[in-house]
């Protein structure tokens, strides 16, 4: 057998799992068809580590009250931003307060504290920017916002440092169940592994033929909008509402000093029916303040953790949910009990539970940034003026374990271009970083998926050159 476990899929779930895994003595693979970790789905996202309470399924509630439980241990260790912000829930009418004040109820008798109803001149006299008519709110201390790409990234890099074998640009093609355990068919290579852990999505394979596809009928569309305000409310907590359209509505200072403001609809906004939705919510918002306007399909299908077939070694894990990244450490844990346990694998003795060092200069002190430069000048030359960040942070992500490869990868892993200019300044010269550190031509570097050429071509070529 080639491997003890592989991994398909290299979202936030595979590498998730892939960390959990690499604590025990097992030969493990992780197959993932993109350049990058973490690069289709795991992408979209609204950075919101959710509490539990307005999960009306009781199973995924208990997955997001278990990972939401374990979000300070994780960042903290693998320095992952993280903040516990908390949130309000707005309730503007009277239907809208019996529904949180059910909401509330159900979520004591589901053990979630720190809750409490508050009466709406409260959020008022703290919230002064709201331009919506406020009954009560449901107050929660537990929920949190986060950045995912980094978190993703985080566990496959750990994974990666203890061992874990990740093959990128590798797509799988077919699972075939042998008699010891199951040949993996890619794009490049075949593989025999004893046991499968299936985090791609869809029904492709044999193994996969008589299970039933998941339905995928709870489909809406996420419309969000990026302001450049990192101060939206004054508060800083997410806020959570419904229009009088039954749009829910919610706003939440990201990681990255801006403001993410989202309406989950039915239909996809137009920019002008947006700003309708955004001036109804929010008061002060000019056009000048907006960054960027995009959509996203938001999913509510449960997420089923398949293990009918783990006495003969395989598990898929599938389904699309919107807190899907708060549930991941809770998921990753369950797979890997459930796999070890089959397997009985021990725990290795030289398991390192610790991310290599990341430095984020904007962060830093002046007498760090002035250290830092001393080893190392590249710290000192600012790339992206916007969101401070050196050319030594952009080497860092490109050398760093499974680097940046991709402008995109380079963005998620340091933040560049995320700032007000929206790389116009910056994004030749990270073009060329990467070129160089990955000693390729600019006409092949890409933006983030095959054939994305960023260089459309030379218009003269002087080969001498
Ligand atoms: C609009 C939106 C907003 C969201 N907001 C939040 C939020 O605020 N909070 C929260 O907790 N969650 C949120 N989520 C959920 C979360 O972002 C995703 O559901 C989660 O990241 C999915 O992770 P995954 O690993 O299951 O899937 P994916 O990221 O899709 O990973 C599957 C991987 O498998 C790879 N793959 C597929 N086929 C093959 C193949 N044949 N061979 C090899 N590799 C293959 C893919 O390339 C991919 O990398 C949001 C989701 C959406 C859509």
């Amino acid at each position: 057998m080639d491997y003890d476990v592989l991994i398909l899929g290299g979202g936030i779930i595979g590498c998730a799992v892939a960390y959990e895994l690499s604590k025990y003595s097992l030969n493990i693979a992780l197959i993932e068809k993109e350049y990058d970790i973490a690069d289709e789905v795991s992408m979209v996202n609204s950075a919101i580590v959710y509490d539990g309470v307005e999960n009306p399924d009781t199973l995924m509630s208990k997955l997001e009250v278990i990972g939401n439980s374990m979000f300070e241990e994780i960042t903290e260790k693998f320095n992952v931003p993280f903040k516990r912000c908390g949130s309000y829930m707005i309730a503007q009418s009277d239907k809208q307060v019996i529904k949180i004040e059910e909401l509330y109820e159900k979520a004591i008798k589901r053990g979630i504290n720190e809750i409490e109803i508050v009466e709406g001149k409260y959020v008022y006299e703290v919230e002064t920017n709201l331009n919506i008519p406020i009954k009560k709110a449901l107050y929660s201390h537990n929920t949190g916002v986060v950045a995912p790409y980094d978190l993703a990234i985080a566990y496959g890099e750990v994974a990666f440092d203890n061992g874990v074998n990740f093959k990128l640009e590798e797509e799988v093609i077919d699972i075939k169940k042998i008699l010891t355990g199951y040949k993996i068919v890619t794009n490049k290579n075949k593989f025999t592994s004893k046991t499968v852990i299936n985090t791609t999505p869809g029904i492709h394979y044999n193994i996969d033929k008589n299970e039933k596809q998941s339905s995928e009928n709870d489909i809406n569309i996420l419309n969000s909008m990026l302001i450049n305000k990192g101060n939206l409310f004054n508060s800083k907590k997410i806020i959570f509402a419904q229009n009088n359209k039954g749009e829910i509505i919610n706003s939440l200072n990201n990681i990255q000093g801006s403001s993410l403001f989202t309406a989950e609809s039915s239909t996809s906004f137009n920019l002008h029916e947006m700003k309708k939705v955004l001036n109804g919510f929010v008061e002060g918002i000019e056009d000048k303040d907006i960054k960027t306007f995009f959509q996203a399909k938001y999913y509510k299908d449960p997420i089923i953790i398949d293990d009918s077939l783990i006495d003969k070694g395989y598990i898929k894990i599938s389904g699309k949910h919107y807190a899907e990244v708060t549930m991941t450490p809770s998921i990753a844990k369950m797979v890997c009990e459930t796999l070890v346990g089959n397997l009985k694998a021990k725990l290795k003795k030289d398991f390192t539970d610790k991310r290599r060092d990341i430095f984020r200069f904007r962060e830093l002190s002046n007498e760090e940034k002035n250290e830092i430069i001393k080893v190392d000048k590249k710290y000192g030359k600012v790339i992206c003026i916007c969101q401070i960040v050196t050319e030594g942070e952009i080497i860092d992500a490109i050398r760093r374990p499974l680097g940046a490869r991709t402008v995109e990868g380079v963005r998620r892993r340091t933040g560049v271009t995320f700032g007000k200019c929206d790389g116009a300044y910056c994004f030749d010269r990270i073009v060329s970083i990467l070129a160089r550190e990955t000693n390729k031509g600019m006409n092949d570097i890409v933006k983030s998926s095959k054939g994305s050429f960023v260089v459309k071509g030379r218009i003269k070529e002087f080969n001498e050159m």
